[in-house]
């Protein structure tokens, strides 16, 4: 069976990752969130004191690009590769309202995402794969067979951030976590290197009213008709 790639772009928390990884699983696809890979960037640049308070130290960052390494691992007991920043599992860490708050500044400068690009583009060189972010069909895979992007209010997404957090025991206001998605969409659709926009060729899912599964069934189908039509 012909392996394709899948792409899925959209605002933040617009549930891309979840859709992703039910999706690699039943296609028996790899899944890459990118979107970690930049946050595990902004995390090297907090522990290393380049991002203190509001001060962030650019040309720093740019200068030790070279001793980040960024590399995924496969736990079998989540069915999902963690991320891992120089051989330490990052998963947990790298997903809090703090690094959420910086990480668009860091994607905003192009040698970073030079780095991230070309590792995303090994990543996926033998197709079967699903990647989400925001660049995956416009710059990563602009050939991708599939492309998504996904969108939902800024409040129906807030919200849906908000119980995560709290779930994992952070406390956060759900009003911090609003501005923070507003903010993200801002910076990431407005950048001048490789903005979030849709790509011409994506087929646009807005999920504010649909359930978990009703977006998975809809999502598979348009996997499995893409990979039947190149047979
Ligand atoms: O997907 P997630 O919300 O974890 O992404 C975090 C941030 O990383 C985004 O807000 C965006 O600034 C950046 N990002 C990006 N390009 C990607 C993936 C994420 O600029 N392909």
């Amino acid at each position: 069976m012909n392996k394709i790639t899948i792409a899925i772009d959209g605002f933040s928390s617009t549930g891309k990752s979840t859709v992703a990884k039910q999706l690699a699983k039943a296609l028996g696809y790899v899944y890459v969130d990118t979107g970690a890979m930049y946050r595990a960037v902004t995390l090297y640049a907090m522990q290393s004191g380049l991002i203190n308070n509001s001060d962030f130290n650019v040309e720093a960052l740019i200068y030790q690009l070279s001793n980040i390494n960024i590399s995924f691992k496969f736990n079998a007991a989540l069915g999902f590769a963690e991320v891992y920043l120089n051989d330490v599992n990052i998963e947990k860490k790298i997903r809090t309202l703090e690094v959420s708050s910086f990480v668009s500044k860091v994607a905003a400068i192009s040698k970073v995402r030079k780095k991230l690009v070309e590792q995303q583009q090994k990543m996926g060189h033998d197709k079967g794969v699903v990647m989400d972010g925001r660049d995956i069909g416009t710059v990563v895979f602009p050939d991708a067979e599939l492309k998504l992007f996904m969108t939902a209010s800024a409040e129906t997404r807030a919200e849906r951030r908000f119980q995560e957090l709290i779930e994992r025991g952070d406390k956060v206001d759900y009003k911090d976590v609003l501005q923070n998605v507003q903010e993200r969409d801002y910076i990431d659709s407005n950048r001048a290197d490789s903005p979030l926009i849709k790509a011409k060729d994506a087929i646009e899912i807005d999920n504010s009213h649909m359930s978990l599964d009703e977006q998975f069934n809809k999502i598979l189908k348009l996997a499995n008709m893409t990979i039947e039509d190149l047979e």
